[in-house]
């Protein structure tokens, strides 16, 4: 190719790339989570591909050690570098991934050095080098149609021979996905990630789709409070109990037990080791699941959804350590917190102090008070209540902002509203209602 048809190329695909930006940016991108059957490549391809992810990572490794000239000047046509041995050797290696992810690798860590220096001009801080990675599980395909391409369904296929197929970049034979079934009608295939699992190979592929005006209309339910505890995990103000636990199972504890009596770095060893980790990220997919559907049981519908700003975290170190990492309650959590439905009420809140009845604030409740007893006459379920306080919360803060736009505050005459307002105001003030709250006072 000459230097005139090299430019115009060029040109036309900087013109194309243009127009599919604009076409996207009117879209809505899903992206869609795929397992590659590895089993229908042969050994030498299925080898070709898990090694994509070793000479990213020893380009990555090298890029990293090159000083600032010879980084800026990389070549991204180089093929031979060198990279340290376990034992920290340099090896010289031979890089035979296509040159697109040369560049890919090339192009992140750029990013990730300007961004470092960025944050260092802006702290005025000397933070420290990229480090070195010991594994690179996350390989950017960033140009449809080059880097990869899917038959699906019934199109560019040869009588269904390529039915469900990804194509990747130096792999010859199309690898058969799982999953397919997921994207969307009328999508858009755009860039996608291969990502190394303990379980296998993925394909994060993000799809654009049109942007549609939702027409399901969402039957109202009523506002809800929430509360979160360690035995029922949560509780609503309607008196509903999810249960999101999800347990450790008995397999996990056995293959560790197995680890600790076999040799370390024996082959066994290693065995053992990556079915610990397949179980791992098994749970971690589980927990998800039940985060994900709790998440959605509880805010279907619901225009407000009230929860407490509770120290998850601090429970995590403290008392509950395995009971709340046994739960999906953190996921669940931040879900809840990016929706603008719902509403946080302070971290040192009393919820299950205070009485929604009369808004009395009861010191002597226990952690063994199952029930919740007020001199009001007031008695329920101790976690109903608590979301129950923190609905009526809720809803005040809501129609005081409400008042303060449209009019004079409303005079407030129930006891729950004069207690909740003193509580504000007190919370309000430096040093006073910040004490954190001991864990134990929310079982
Ligand atoms: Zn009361």
């Amino acid at each position: 190719m000459n230097e005139q048809a090299r430019i115009e190329k060029n040109s036309v695909i900087k013109e194309h790339g243009k127009e599919t930006r604009i076409r996207h940016a009117s879209m809505r991108p899903v992206v869609v989570e795929m397992k590659l059957d590895l089993k229908c490549l042969n050994k030498t391809e299925q080898e070709k591909l898990w090694h994509y992810f070793t000479q990213c990572r020893w380009l990555c490794n090298y890029l990293i050690s090159l000083d600032a000239d010879a980084f800026k000047s990389f070549d991204t046509k180089t093929r031979d570098i060198t990279s340290l041995d376990k034992d920290g050797n340099p090896v010289d290696r031979q890089l035979t991934i296509p040159a697109k992810f040369i560049q890919s690798v090339y192009s992140s860590i750029k990013q990730d050095v300007a961004s470092l220096a960025a944050k260092r001009k802006k702290t005025g801080k000397k933070n420290g080098k990229l480090k070195f990675r010991s594994e690179y599980s996350s390989i950017e395909l960033n140009q449809y149609g080059n880097t990869h391409w899917i038959c699906y369904g019934d199109d560019g296929n040869r009588n269904g021979k390529y039915r469900d197929t990804v194509h990747i970049s130096g792999i010859k034979r199309p690898i058969r996905v799982f999953g397919m079934e997921q994207i969307p009608k009328d999508a858009e295939f755009a860039n996608a990630k291969l990502i190394k699992r303990p379980s296998g190979i993925y394909l994060m592929l993000t799809c654009y789709i049109p942007k549609h005006e939702r027409d399901v209309k969402l039957e109202d339910k009523p506002a809800i409070g929430l509360d979160f505890g360690i035995k029922t995990t949560i509780t609503t103000s309607e008196g509903e109990k999810f249960d999101i636990t999800v347990r450790e199972p008995e397999r996990l504890k056995g293959l560790q037990k197995k680890l600790a009596r076999q040799k370390k770095d024996s082959r066994g060893w290693y065995d053992t080791k990556q079915l610990i980790r397949r179980e791992y990220e098994k749970l971690a997919n589980r927990r998800r699941a039940k985060a994900n559907q709790a998440y959605h049981d509880i805010t279907k519908g619901r225009k407000l959804i009230v929860i407490q700003d509770e120290n998850i975290r601090g429970w995590h170190k403290g008392l509950f350590g395995r009971q709340v990492q046994n739960s999906a309650l953190g996921t669940l959590k931040s879900k809840l917190v990016s929706n603008p439905n719902v509403l946080v009420i302070g971290r040192f809140f009393p919820s299950t102090k205070m009485c929604p009845g009369c808004g009395v604030i009861n010191e002597g409740i226990t952690l063994s008070d199952r029930i919740f007893t007020c001199g009001c006459g007031y008695a329920e379920d101790r976690d109903v209540k608590a979301a129950k306080t923190l609905l009526l919360a809720g809803e005040h803060e809501l129609s005081c902002t409400h008042a303060e736009h449209t009019g004079p505050p409303e005079e407030r005459t129930s006891g729950f509203h004069t207690s909740y307002e003193i509580w504000k105001q007190s919370a309000r003030r430096p040093g006073k209602g910040k004490s954190p709250e001991a864990p134990s006072s929310k079982l």
